[in-house]
């Protein structure tokens, strides 16, 4: 399934792409370059760093804006090459710090501010993912 995606994004299966991959269809909230360093220790930093501009490119990951300083991303679902199509919510809990793509949680749409031309419109939600709730209430 993960070399089935590398050939549909026409990238050569790699065993850093392949990881990395990995990795994030194993991992339920959007990682940054420096979660997947923690947890691929063995691996270089600027391999991570490439595969992951990588992965961007070609649309297989995109940024999930959480309003914080770090740049996490998360698993596409249907994007292609520059052209990415995540319109969904991201949600940050601020327990346990993890952001979540929040799929089928359509963006509203708004429109155009007089003048402007919105091209991408991102919403993230702050509060208390279910896995930390559930955790407070036991
Ligand atoms: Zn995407
Ligand atoms: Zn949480
Ligand atoms: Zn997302």
């Amino acid at each position: 399934m993960i070399s089935d995606l590398l050939k549909k994004h026409d990238l050569r299966k790699t065993p850093a792409r392949i990881e990395i991959l990995e990795l994030y269809a194993d991992t339920p909230h959007a990682m940054s370059h420096g979660d997947v360093e923690q947890q691929l220790t063995e691996m270089d930093r600027v391999t991570i760093y490439r595969t992951l501009a990588t992965f961007e490119e070609k649309g297989i990951i995109h940024r999930a804006y959480d309003g914080g300083g770090v740049v996490k991303y998360a698993l596409c679902h249907d994007c292609s090459a520059h052209h990415h199509q995540d319109d969904h919510l991201h949600f940050s809990c601020v327990q346990c710090g993890n952001t979540y793509c929040i799929e089928g949680y359509a963006i509203p749409k708004i429109e155009n501010p007089k003048g402007y031309t919105i091209n991408n419109l991102f919403l993230f939600a702050k509060g208390t993912c279910n896995k930390c709730r559930v955790e407070s209430r036991e």
